[in-house]
């Protein structure tokens, strides 16, 4: 049996194939741990796991997450003399990138993805583009513009913090705008919902420029939550793209919105066939 996780702060999505079919449950977000020992004393037969982590992961080590506390670093050792299970781990958004280049069958692809965060995956030739400890690919980090709170980073000018999901509620509790996270019907509602909905939208078009001017990408996909309540983003980004992006990164660019309804796990779940038997 095999089982592929995307694990979250808050939540973790299990899918399990055996000879028995496919299962798939959501759990609360327990120890990494606990969770692979549960599954293995309820499947004895689970010799095969990949995960989708929602944190800084190297080459098999958790090395730092923002939202999750780490139970053990070593997870792929752990996992391997305490339960004989062969396991991959990926950052979660790495595995969202996996996921869009087999979807969109285009090896040079940048996921750039708004949810409660705002990060990137960077596939290249196929592969996925690590940097020297995992951090590649943390467009929501780069500087932007000062806001009147600091980030999780540390710092208090973040691209994240105008164009994600928590920078939207934060910027919503300082304002004291009421509006939801429909940029549209905030821009409707002018005043400060508008300037924060704006603000969003530039922050979107700032992070795509970047990342094709960096990465050379022939496809962006923009996904996560945000993205997906605001699908008319695609159009918007893509009318602003050339003030900002250098245009010979532009020839040949294409942006499309995710298609994927759970791109971690289905990246997940192609993490699975790389582990050897
Ligand atoms: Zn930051």
């Amino acid at each position: 049996m095999r089982a592929a996780i995307d694990y979250g702060g808050t939540y973790a999505r299990v899918w399990l194939s055996g000879e028995e079919g496919i299962e798939r449950f959501d759990t609360p977000s327990w120890p990494l741990t606990r969770l692979l020992e549960h599954l293995k004393a309820r499947y004895p037969s689970l010799r095969e796991t990949a995960v989708a982590y929602a944190g800084q992961v190297y080459e098999g080590l958790i090395l730092s997450a923002p939202n999750i506390d780490i139970d053990e670093p070593d997870i792929v050792r752990w996992a391997e003399t305490s339960l004989r299970v062969k396991l991959r781990i990926e950052n979660d958004l790495n595995c969202a990138a996996l996921a869009e280049s087999h979807y969109w069958n285009e090896p040079n692809l940048v996921a750039l993805y708004s949810g409660t965060g705002l990060g990137a995956g960077i596939v290249e030739r196929g592969a996925i583009f690590h940097g020297y400890r995992g951090m590649a690919g943390e467009i929501g980090h780069i500087p932007y513009q000062r806001a009147p709170f600091r980030c999780g980073c540390g710092k208090d000018n973040c691209l994240e913090l105008h164009a994600s999901g928590n920078g939207l509620r934060r910027w919503r509790e300082h304002l004291g705008c009421g509006c939801d996270f429909r940029l549209d019907t905030m821009r409707r509602a002018g005043g400060s919902c508008r300037e924060i909905a704006d603000f969003f939208i530039m922050g979107m078009v700032y992070a795509a420029a970047t990342l094709a001017t960096l990465c050379n990408p022939r496809l962006i996909v923009l996904g996560g939550g945000i993205v997906a309540k605001n699908p008319w983003l695609a159009d918007r980004v893509s009318e602003l793209l050339p003030r900002y992006a250098m245009p010979a990164a532009l020839e040949g660019l294409r942006l499309e919105i995710s298609a994927i309804k759970e791109a971690p796990l289905e990246g997940a779940k192609l993490l699975l066939d790389t582990i050897k038997p």
